[in-house]
């Protein structure tokens, strides 16, 4: 099969990294479940990022780019082609009031970095489980902050390989929305703007949010966060907790009883039973206020 050429040739280039094959996802997405890639390609430098990615533009092998896995769904049937992972590339340097982080750096540690220097606007993010490349790519947002507020440019790389910076402007980030996912880019690096601010008022922030979180969201059980998008004029977990659907699911699958936005893996769920508690979710909102729920959590991967 193909992908044991893809393997044998990848692995002839990318010798500080790794590359592996038939890797299972579930190691490396929040919800712990789904099928397997038929490669995972983890590159430790962006010289072997540019390799992989310019190797598949060559060969027509799809990527697909793995961040912390903290919205993603994979299928129980897995991903076909490359699935390329950026957690080695993720270093975090300060200057000043700028920061520089690269992809693969968990936006937890640089909004942890940030707080140390006593540099205020990343306190948002201080309990958002994903990449600082997923953050961009989603602009993710919390407590009133998004990555919108403090972004200066991202550096990122088309699927020729071609590197280029992209400034706030063109990054178009507007809710969950950036022009990352619509033109398929890989975020390689962004560069934020914050403050200088008080360190005890910044850990007192931290601490507040992270108390709300850990108060209201079941982050005891594996899962992908918010499902679904704030629809216009209501909130996604207030439309689901009145349509009665806390507790319910499919096998493993359930509707959180302490957040009605989240979907929990409560018991060995599979991808299945995960997306079949959201096809449920959709219908019934959708039956009972007429409301379509638009989905944040990006499903991946083949049946
Ligand atoms: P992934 O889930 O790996 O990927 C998400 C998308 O980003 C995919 O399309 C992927 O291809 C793309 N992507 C990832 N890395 C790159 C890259 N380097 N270049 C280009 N595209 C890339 N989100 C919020 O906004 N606010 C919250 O408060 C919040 N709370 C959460 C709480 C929990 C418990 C969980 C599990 C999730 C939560 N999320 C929240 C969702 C999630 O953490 C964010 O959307 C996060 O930004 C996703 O980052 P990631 O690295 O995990 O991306």
């Amino acid at each position: 099969m193909a992908k044991h050429q893809w393997f044998d040739e990848l692995k002839k280039e990318i010798t500080q990294g790794v590359v592996l094959m038939d890797e299972p996802l579930s190691k490396y997405t929040k919800t712990k479940l789904g099928g397997a890639a038929d490669l995972l390609v983890i590159p430790e430098t962006i010289e072997e990022m540019e390799y992989t990615v310019t190797y598949a533009d060559r060969n027509n092998v799809p990527i697909l780019l793995l961040g912390n896995g903290s919205n993603m769904v994979v299928r129980d049937g897995g991903v076909r082609g490359i699935v390329l992972h950026m957690a080695k590339l993720n270093a975090i340097r300060i200057a000043g009031t700028s920061v520089h982080a690269e992809a693969g750096a968990h936006i937890i540690d640089v909004s942890k970095k940030a707080a140390e220097a006593a540099l205020t606007g990343l306190e948002f993010a201080c309990g958002i489980p994903g990449s600082v490349g997923g953050a961009m790519a989603m602009n993710a947002g919390a407590y009133g902050g998004e990555i919108k507020d403090i972004i200066v440019q991202a550096t990122v790389m088309d699927q020729t390989g071609k590197i280029f910076v992209l400034s706030k402007e063109e990054l178009d980030l507007g809710y969950r929305h950036s022009i990352i996912t619509d033109k398929g880019y890989y975020v390689l690096s962004a560069d934020f703007e914050l403050a200088s601010g008080d360190k005890e008022a910044i850990d007192a922030k931290v601490a507040d949010l992270t108390y709300q979180r850990e108060s209201k969201q079941p982050l005891e059980y594996p899962s992908a966060g918010s499902v679904f998008k704030r629809p216009p004029g209501y909130f996604a977990g207030k439309l689901i907790q009145d349509s009665g659907l806390q507790g319910k699911g499919f096998g493993g699958a359930e509707v959180s009883t302490k957040h009605a936005g989240f979907i929990v893996n409560k018991d060995n769920a599979t991808a299945t039973d995960y997306i079949k508690t959201i096809e449920m979710v959709k219908r019934e909102v959708k039956d009972r206020f007429d409301v379509e729920l638009e989905m944040e959590v990006k499903i991946v991967g083949e049946e």
